[in-house]
C-alpha cells in the first residue's frame, strides 16, 4: 500500500522526539569518564539536554562562577556551534578561557537538531601568563584558576579529535534511528487511518448496496403488481372468448378493461414519479413560474378528488381565509404537492373519516394544510417519510401499494419555490402535512396564469393517475 504524506517537520522537530535522552546521557558519562574528557549535549538554541559529563573544575568552579565568563562561554559555544554545523563535521578549537573544546552538530538530513560540545584539556603544559591574563578579564582569582588550569589533562589532538568524532558518530547514528523510527509509527499512523477510511467507506458502500437492493425490491414490486393484473385480466378475457368463441360480455368486459386502465395509471404515475425524482436528484427539474391565485389552484384541485374520495365515504372539506392570493408558482407543480397530499390523507383514511384542506394568509406566505383523521404516522417516522422509498410500513405484504416516493417529491417541489412542508401526526387520531409557502411575485404581467382555463374535467386524468393506488 502506498503512504501518501508521512514527511516530518524537521524544524520544529526536538531532539528529545528522536533520541532516547537517557541512553545519551549513558553513553556520554560513561565515554567521558573512560577518556576523561568533558561533554554535554545541547539542543539547537544551546539549551543544555543531558547534564554535564566530567566537567573540569577549571571551569565548573571558576570559568563558570562569573557572569563575564559565562557569558563568554556561552558566545564561545554559540560560535562553535555555527561552524561545526556549516562543515557538518566536529569542529576543534581554543575557547576563550584556553582551554581545547570541541562541537559536534547533531544532524537530521543535513539540518540541525542540537549540538555535542566537549574537551575541556590541553595538548601542551599551560602558561601561566595566559591564564593569569584570562583570570583578570573574567574576574577571578588568578592564583586559584593558574592552580586549577594546572589540574587539566594535557592529550594529544589526535585523540581530541577520535573523542569528538566517536561522540558525533554516536549521537548521529541515535537521531538517524529515532528520526527512522519516527517515520515509520508516522507511517503506521497514516495507514491506520487510511484502514479505517477505507473500512468506513466500505461500510458506507454496503449501506448504499443494502438500500439499492431494497428501494429495487420495493420498485420491482410496485412495478410486478400492476403488470400482473394486467396480465391476469387479459388472460380472463381471452379464456372467456375462447370458452364461449364469443367476445365477453360488455359488463365483464367493463369490468376488466377498467381494471386494466387502472393498473396503467398506476404504472404510468409510478414512471412519472421515477422520472421526477431522477431529475430532481440530477438538478435537471425547474419551475414555470407565473402569477396564480394559488388559492383557486389548490380549490379546484381539492374539488376534483371529492368524487375519488366519497367512493371511500370519505368527506372532503376545503376552507380558506382569503379568496385570492396571487403568487409567482409552477401550478402543475403545486398540483403534484397537493395530489400526492391528498391521495395519502384518502389513502391512510378508514371509510367514514374525513380530510380538510385549509388555507391561511400570513402576508409574507400561506400556510397550506392537509389534515386527514386517518391511521397517523408514528413519531420516530415523521422526519423520515419524507426520504426517498420510505414507508411506515415497508414490508411487502402491507395493507396499502405505494412506492415512498411521493412525499420526496412534495418536499423537493415545495422547497423548488423556496418553501418548507412539515407533518404533525398522532397515532390512529390522524396526520395533518404543511405547507409554508413564500409570497413572491414577478414583475412581467404576461406572466400572470388564468386558472379559469383548468376546468375540472382537465384535472381527471392526473387524479385518476395520482388515486390509481388509493383502493387497491
Ligand atoms: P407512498 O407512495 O408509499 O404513499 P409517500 O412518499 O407518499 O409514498 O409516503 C411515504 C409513507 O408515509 C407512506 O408509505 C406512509 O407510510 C406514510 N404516510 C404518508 N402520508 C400519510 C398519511 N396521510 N397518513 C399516514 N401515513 C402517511
Amino acid at each position: 500500500m502506498i503512504v501518501r504524506n508521512c514527511d516530518i517537520d524537521i524544524e520544529s522537530l526536538n531532539m528529545k522526539d528522536v533520541i532516547n535522552i537517557n541512553l545519551l546521557q549513558t553513553f556520554q558519562d560513561n565515554f567521558a569518564e573512560s577518556m576523561d574528557i568533558a561533554s554535554i549535549t545541547v539542543d539547537r538554541n544551546g539549551s543544555p539536554l543531558t547534564s554535564p559529563s566530567s566537567y573540569t573544575s577549571f571551569c565548573i568552579d571558576y570559568v563558570h562562577s562569573t557572569p563575564i565568563g559565562d557569558s563568554r562561554c556561552a558566545e564561545c559555544h554559540k560560535k562553535a556551534g555555527e561552524i561545526a554545523v556549516q562543515t557538518g563535521k566536529p569542529y576543534i578549537y581554543t575557547c576563550h578561557a584556553g582551554l581545547i573544546d570541541f562541537a559536534a552538530p547533531i544532524l537530521i538530513n543535513g539540518h540541525q537538531i542540537g549540538t555535542i560540545l566537549g574537551g575541556q584539556v590541553l595538548t601542551k603544559i599551560p602558561d601561566e601568563a595566559t591564564y593569569r591574563k584570562v583570570a583578570r578579564e573574567i574576574q577571578v582569582n588568578e592564583d586559584k584558576l593558574v592552580d586549577s588550569v594546572k589540574k587539566i589533562k594535557i592529550t594529544t589532538e589526535k585523540n581530541i579529535r577520535a573523542a569528538a568524532e566517536l561522540l558525533y558518530i554516536y549521537a548521529n547514528s541515535l537521531s538517524k534511528i529515532g528520526y527512522e523510527e519516527l517515520k515509520l509509527k508516522n507511517s503506521s499512523k497514516l495507514l491506520e487511518n487510511e484502514v479505517s477510511r477505507t473500512n468506513l467507506l466500505l461500510e458506507e458502500s454496503k449501506r448504499a448496496n443494502e438500500l439499492m437492493t431494497q428501494q429495487f425490491s420495493i420498485l420491482s414490486h410496485e412495478l410486478k403488481t400492476p403488470l400482473n393484473i394486467i396480465f391476469s385480466s387479459l388472460q380472463l378475457l381471452e379464456s372467456c372468448y375462447k370458452a364461449s368463441s364469443l367476445v365477453p360480455e360488455t359488463g365483464m368486459f367493463l369490468k376488466y378493461s377498467n381494471i386494466m386502465k387502472q393498473n396503467c395509471y398506476r404504472l404510468t404515475r409510478l414512471i412519472n414519479n421515477i422520472v421526477d425524482m431522477n431529475k430532481i436528484e440530477l438538478g435537471f427539474s425547474s419551475l414555470n413560474l407565473k402569477n396564480s391565485n394559488i388559492i383557486e389552484v389548490i380549490e379546484n384541485i381539492t374539488l376534483s378528488v371529492v368524487e375519488h374520495a366519497s367512493l371511500k365515504n370519505i368527506s372532503i372539506v376545503f376552507d380558506t381565509d382569503v379568496e385570492e392570493k396571487i403568487i409567482s408558482c409552477d401550478s402543475e407543480k403545486i398540483e403534484r404537492i397537493m395530489l400526492n397530499l391528498l391521495s395519502n390523507a384518502i389513502k391512510f383514511t378508514e371509510a367514514g373519516g374525513s380530510v380538510i384542506v385549509s388555507i391561511c394568509d400570513k402576508n409574507d406566505y400561506i400556510l397550506i394544510s392537509v389534515k386527514d383523521s386517518g391511521i397517523g404516522i408514528p413519531e420516530d417516522m415523521l422526519e423520515k417519510i419524507f426520504d426517498t422509498f420510505t414507508q411506515v410500513d415497508g414490508s411487502l405484504t402491507r395493507n396499502t401499494e405505494g412506492s415512498g416516493i411521493g412525499l420526496s417529491i412534495v418536499k423537493s417541489f415545495t422547497e423548488m419555490h423556496g418553501g418548507e412542508v412539515t407533518a404533525k401526526s398522532q397515532l390512529g387520531k390522524g396526520s395533518d402535512f404543511i405547507i409554508k409557502m413564500p409570497v413572491n411575485n414577478i414583475e412581467n404581467e404576461s406572466n400572470t396564469d388564468n386558472q379559469e382555463d383548468s376546468s375540472l374535467n382537465d384535472n381527471e386524468e392526473k387524479v385518476n393517475m395520482e388515486f390509481s393506488d388509493v383502493y387497491l
